[in-house]
């Protein structure tokens, strides 16, 4: 069905970022996804398309966008050629927002402008290896001393956390009370700090060309004036942020079904058995009517949530309801897409095949799709 959250602008913005993929990320996804990460000048080139900036103020360089729409054009355009950003589609849709948000003016000044010019790229480290959805129960700490924060702990499967310049590391810099809540503060560790060391790029199912480390930091000396937004409210902070966070979990599920769907048609109407085109059983035609009447209700949710979202409103639950659906939703469709393919879909060599797996992730990070149940839930008003 016709979209309509598009004007002209995104469409010749979608337009150069297609040719980009084509040209700088496509050939090079293997060799990329053999070495485990892309090379951090892709981050300059993207920034030369102005990917980078999209939504940094102008004053430091950027485009000063206040939609999330040329955002969902690049995860979009990402999705539909199978292609990698690496660890930027994180900093850009998931960890660059912290700071618009909660940087105070000096902070904009250190950063702001390596963040458009592509020199700066940031991670998020929230998880630990002994809590994940549980947020509030994390054991890293952060005691004030003089004008820095003591930082030690230990984080887990930091996206980009091997290439990223900077890291929002959540702390506990004090103690909740009866609010577990309350008393987790952000902290922006810089790479090089005394004491901050990176372990292992992980060896995932998926994703391979976007690295995923553990961190450590033992006693990093944080200066103070690397706190972001206020002491102890990072747990609200990190509430609000999750929305968007969701929602591009969400726009690259449905992208990539998207694309899995595109694969499956042009492999059924090659491919032969039986003296037809796999194209010409019933079944086929049923099975792929099916995803492509999925992915509508999809793409309805998703334009929805863009909108929402630019206007202010996406609601926790709303954005808990569109990933739990779209990401559930693509592992159904790129199942049947890859079913399609017989045996080829199981190669590697066949780009259905890393749809595939790099698909599973999307119902676990960014919230599982339990979480998403309980967050729905909650709005149900069911106790
Ligand atoms: C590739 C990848 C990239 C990631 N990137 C980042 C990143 O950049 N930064 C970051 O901080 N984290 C990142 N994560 C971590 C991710 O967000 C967590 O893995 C996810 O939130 C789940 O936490 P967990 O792994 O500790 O699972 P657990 O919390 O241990 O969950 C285990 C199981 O228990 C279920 N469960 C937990 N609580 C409940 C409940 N209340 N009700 C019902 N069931 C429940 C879960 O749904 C799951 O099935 C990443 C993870 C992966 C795999």
């Amino acid at each position: 069905m016709r979209r309509d959250i598009f004007t002209d602008d995104h469409e010749a913005f979608r337009e150069t970022v297609r040719e980009f993929i084509a040209k700088e990320i496509t050939p090079h996804v293997e060799e990329w996804e053999a070495a485990g990460i892309v090379p951090s000048e892709l981050y300059r080139k993207t920034a030369r398309i102005g990917i980078n900036g999209l939504q940094v103020p102008e004053e430091y360089g950027g485009g000063g966008m206040d939609t999330f729409r040329f955002n969902t054009v690049v995860l979009e355009e990402n999705g539909y050629a199978a292609a990698t950003l690496g660890g930027l589609q994180v900093h850009l849709s998931t960890v660059l927002p912290y700071f618009l948000e909660f940087a105070n003016e000096e902070q904009k000044a250190r950063w702001f402008p390596g963040f458009a010019d592509g020199s700066l790229v940031s991670s998020v480290a929230m998880t630990e290896p002994g809590t994940g959805s549980d947020l509030a129960g994390m054991a890293t700490t952060a005691v004030r001393d003089g004008d820095s924060y003591v930082l030690n702990g230990a984080k887990t499967f930091i996206t980009g956390g091997i290439g990223a310049d900077l890291v929002i590391v959540v702390a506990r810099t004090g103690d909740g009370g009866f609010d577990r809540r309350r008393g987790l503060s952000l902290l922006v560790v810089e790479s090089g700090m005394p004491g901050f060391s990176r372990g292992r790029n992980l060896d995932k199912m998926g994703l391979k060309a976007q690295d995923t480390a553990e961190l450590f930091f033992d006693d990093v000396r944080v200066p103070a004036a690397n706190l972001l937004g206020a002491e102890g409210d990072a747990f609200s902070m990190l509430t609000a942020n999750l929305p968007q966070e969701r929602l591009t979990i969400a726009i690259t599920a449905q992208a990539t079904a998207t694309a899995a769907l595109r694969m499956a048609i042009d492999y059924v109407k090659e491919r032969k058995a039986f003296g037809k085109r796999v194209a010409d059983f019933q079944n086929t035609k049923f099975v792929l009517a099916e995803c492509a009447t999925e992915l509508e209700a999809g793409q309805a949710l998703v334009d929805r949530a863009v909108t929402e979202l630019d206007a202010g409103t996406l609601t926790p639950a709303d954005a808990a309801k569109v990933k739990l659906f779209c990401t559930e939703m693509q592992a159904r469709v790129i199942d049947k897409c890859l079913q399609m393919h017989g045996g080829y879909g199981f190669m590697r060599e066949y780009p259905i095949a890393r749809l595939y797996t790099d698909a599973r992730v999307t119902r676990i990070f960014g919230g599982t799709s339990e979480v998403m149940k309980s967050v729905v839930s909650k709005s149900l008003e069911l106790a």
